[in-house]
C-alpha cells in the first residue's frame, strides 16, 4: 500500500486512458491551475523517535521473534493513518505528529493472547490494524503519553478449516479479500464479501467495522455472514460457539461486530460460505432519471428475485462515468457523440446508470434475470448489455485511485454515506445534493455532488454521496470539516443513519450519542470498562469517553487526548 495514497505503490490512476476527464474536471470544478501538488518526498519525513516504556521490549521479546517487532520508520509511517481524505491531506504534507512507537506482527491467536497478557501491566495502548483502509480515523494513534503499539494482523491470513457439509469456513482475522477468496476457491467455495476496498481490507477489519460488500443484497453484510468469532480482550478471550442458532442471552457476536478494536483483538472468525457460483451475468442499463431508478430498485427489492448486485448512479455520477469512457478522438469519439445524441432524442437527457449482476447456478441466474427484466422495462430501463456490465466489473477497483489523481491537482474529494427507509430516500437525496451545492456556492466554489445506491434492503437503501471541489489553500482541513458536518447533520435530522458501513472511528464521534442515545452509550462504555479496564485498546475511538461537541471533531481527529481515567505514565526511555 502507498504511504501517501490508495493502493499498489506501482499503480496510478490511468489518466491517459481517460483523455476527457481532466478537461471536464477543470471546467466542472473551476480549476485554473495545472500545477501539480505532489506528496512531500519520503526522505523529508522525520518521525519522532519511538518512545518505548520500561519492560516492554523484554516482555514482547519473550513471546515474539525479533522480526515480529518493528520500530522501523517505514512500518510506523504505514501504520500512522488510514485512507480518509483528511488522513491523506496530512500524510501527503508529511504531518505525522503521532506515529505508533512499535508495530508488532503476531502469527497466531496464541501469540495475540500472549501480547495482550504481556502489555497488561505496562503503560501501553494497543491499536488493532487490519488492512489500514479505514476512512474514519479508526486506526490513527492520538496524542497519548503511553507507548503506542499497533498490532498488525498482516501475518494472520490463513484459512484454518472448512466445513463443506455446513458451508462454514474458519479464517484468521488478518486475511485480506483476495487471500480469502483464493484460499476458498481452491476448495470450491466463496465468501462473496466484496467491499470496494476488497483488495486490501481484512476479515477482522470487516467485522470490527460492520462492513457491507457490493453483493450484500444477496449474501448479506458481514454481520449476516458471521457465525462465530474469537476476541482477545484484557479480561480474557471470548469465543462464541459455531452453531446455526442460539437463544442463550444477548448475542455476543453482535457486541464484537462494530467494536472497532476498542474491546480487543479479533483473531479468527467462522463465516458462512457457498460453492463458487458457476454462472455470472452483469449488465448495464440506463434509466431516464434517478427517480425512475429508485422506483425500479424498490420494486425489485420488494420482489422475490433479488440480484446479487445493484448499483444505481445518479445523473452526476453517470456523467462522470461517461466522461471517463469518452475516447480522445477518431471514429470511436464520433460514435460516442452519436450515441449521446441518440439517447437525448429518446428522453435520456440526464440518465442514471444502473449495473445489475447475478451469480449462481445457470438456472438460478436465468430465473432471477427473467423475474427482474419486466420490472426494469416498466421503469424505462434501456439495456446497454453485458459489455457495459463487464467493463464496470473490470474497472471497479480502479476508482479509488482517482482521488489521489485529483488531490495531486489540489482538489478535495470525499464521500458521505448513510441509510434510510424507502420513503426517505428521495427527499434525503434532494436535500443533501441541494445543501452540498449551496455550501459550495456560498464558499465561492464550483462543486460537484453525486450519489449512488449500492446496497438495498426490503426496508430501505444506502445512499452514498461523493463531493468534490478545489481545495481552499491554507484552510483545507476546515473546508473539509464544513462538508462533513453538513452531510452528517442532514442525515441525522432526516431520520437516516450516522453511517451505513464506514463505522465511527474519530470522525463520527460527536454524533454517537445522538445515534444510540445516552443510555445506549453508557451501556457500551460499561462493556468497554469490563473488557478493557485500563483502556488499552484503541482509546478514544468509536465510544466518546466524554461529551464531544461537533466543533471538536477536527481537533479530535488530529489529536486524541488520553482518557482521564488512564494513569499518567512514567518517563520512557527510547530504544
Ligand atoms: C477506497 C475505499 C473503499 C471502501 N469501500 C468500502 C465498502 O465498499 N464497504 C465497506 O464496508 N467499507 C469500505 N471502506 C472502508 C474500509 O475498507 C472498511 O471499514 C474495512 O472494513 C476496514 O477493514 P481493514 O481491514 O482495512 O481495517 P482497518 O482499517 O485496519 O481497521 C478498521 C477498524 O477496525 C479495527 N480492526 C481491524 N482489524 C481488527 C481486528 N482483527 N480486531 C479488532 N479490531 C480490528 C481497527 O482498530 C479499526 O478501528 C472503503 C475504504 C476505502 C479507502
Amino acid at each position: 500500500m502507498k504511504w501517501w495514497g490508495w493502493g499498489d505503490p506501482g499503480k496510478v490512476f490511468p489518466a491517459e486512458r481517460t483523455p476527457a476527464l481532466w478537461p471536464w474536471a477543470k471546467h466542472r470544478l473551476g480549476i485554473d491551475q495545472e500545477e501539480l501538488i505532489p506528496p512531500v518526498a519520503r526522505e523529508s519525513i522525520r518521525l519522532r523517535r519511538p518512545r518505548i516504556c520500561a519492560g516492554l521490549l523484554e516482555k514482547l521479546g519473550a513471546v515474539l521473534a525479533a522480526d515480529q517487532i518493528s520500530s522501523d520508520d517505514e512500518e510506523r509511517l504505514l501504520h500512522s493513518y488510514g485512507k480518509s481524505y483528511p488522513d491523506l491531506l496530512r500524510v501527503r504534507r508529511g504531518e505525522i505528529p503521532f506515529p505508533p512507537d512499535l508495530v508488532v506482527f503476531p502469527k497466531s491467536h496464541g501469540e495475540v493472547e500472549a501480547i495482550v497478557r504481556a502489555v497488561a501491566s505496562l503503560e501501553v495502548e494497543l491499536i488493532p490494524f487490519g488492512g489500514g483502509t479505514n476512512i474514519v480515523g479508526g486506526i490513527n494513534p492520538g496524542a497519548s503519553e503511553r507507548t503506542i503499539v499497533t498490532l498488525s494482523l498482516r501475518r494472520m491470513g490463513r484459512l484454518l478449516s472448512l466445513d463443506a457439509e455446513s458451508g462454514l469456513a474458519t479464517i484468521e482475522a488478518g486475511a485480506t479479500g483476495p487471500e480469502i477468496e483464493e484460499s476458498l476457491a481452491e476448495r470450491g467455495f466463496s465468501l462473496g464479501h466484496y467491499p470496494d476496498s476488497f483488495e486490501y481490507s481484512t476479515l477482522g477489519g470487516w467485522i470490527a467495522t460492520r462492513s457491507a460488500g457490493m453483493q450484500s443484497d444477496a449474501y448479506g453484510r458481514i454481520e449476516d455472514l458471521l457465525v462465530s468469532v474469537k476476541l482477545v480482550t484484557a479480561a480474557g478471550t471470548i469465543a462464541t460457539r459455531t452453531v446455526p442458532a442460539s437463544s442463550a442471552g444477548p448475542d455476543l457476536n453482535r457486541l464484537v461486530l462494530g467494536s472497532e478494536g476498542t474491546f480487543g483483538v479479533i483473531t479468527e472468525a467462522t463465516v458462512r460460505v457457498h460453492p463458487v457460483p458457476p454462472a455470472r451475468d452483469v449488465r448495464g442499463y440506463l434509466l431516464r432519471s434517478f427517480e425512475d431508478g429508485v422506483a425500479a430498485l424498490h420494486e425489485i427489492r420488494r420482489s422475490s428475485a433479488v440480484p446479487n448486485l445493484m448499483r444505481l448512479q445518479d445523473a452526476n455520477e453517470t456523467e462522470l462515468i461517461f466522461v471517463m469512457k469518452t475516447p480522445g478522438g477518431g471514429l470511436k469519439a464520433l460514435l460516442h457523440r452519436l450515441f449521446g445524441r441518440c439517447l437525448r432524442a429518446r428522453g435520456y437527457k440526464r440518465p442514471s446508470l444502473l449495473i445489475v449482476g447475478f451469480e449462481g447456478t445457470p438456472a438460478d441466474v436465468q430465473n432471477r434475470r427473467k423475474a427482474v427484466r419486466p420490472i426494469l422495462r416498466r421503469h424505462g430501463a434501456l439495456p446497454l448489455g453485458q459489455r457495459a456490465g463487464e467493463s464496470w466489473s473490470k474497472e471497479k477497483y480502479d476508482i479509488p485511485y482517482l482521488r489521489d489523481f485529483m488531490m495531486d491537482y489540489g482538489c478535495m474529494v470525499d464521500v458521505a454515506e448513510t441509510s434510510c427507509t424507502w420513503g426517505r430516500v428521495l427527499p434525503l437525496y434532494y436535500r443533501a445534493v441541494a445543501a452540498g451545492e449551496l455550501q459550495f456556492k456560498s464558499n465561492g466554489l464550483k462543486g460537484y455532488v453525486s450519489c449512488h445506491i449500492s446496497h438495498t434492503y426490503p426496508t430501505g437503501a444506502c445512499l452514498y454521496f461523493t463531493y468534490a471541489s478545489r481545495q481552499i489553500p491554507g484552510h483545507e482541513i476546515d473546508h473539509y470539516y464544513g462538508y462533513k458536518r453538513l452531510f452528517t447533520r442532514l442525515f441525522l435530522h432526516n431520520g437516516a443513519a450516522l453511517t451505513h458501513h464506514h463505522a465511527v472511528g474519530l470522525e463520527h464521534l460527536p454524533w454517537m450519542e445522538e445515534e444510540i442515545a445516552p443510555a445506549g452509550l453508557d451501556a457500551l462504555r460499561a462493556v468497554k470498562a469490563s473488557l478493557d479496564p485500563e483502556g488499552i485498546f484503541n482509546p478514544g475511538k468509536c465510544l466518546p469517553p466524554e461529551p464531544v461537541r461537533e466543533s471538536d471533531a477536527r481537533e479530535r481527529s488530529r489529536e486524541w487526548r488520553t482518557p482521564s481515567s488512564v494513569p499518567s505514565p512514567s518517563p520512557q526511555p527510547t530504544r
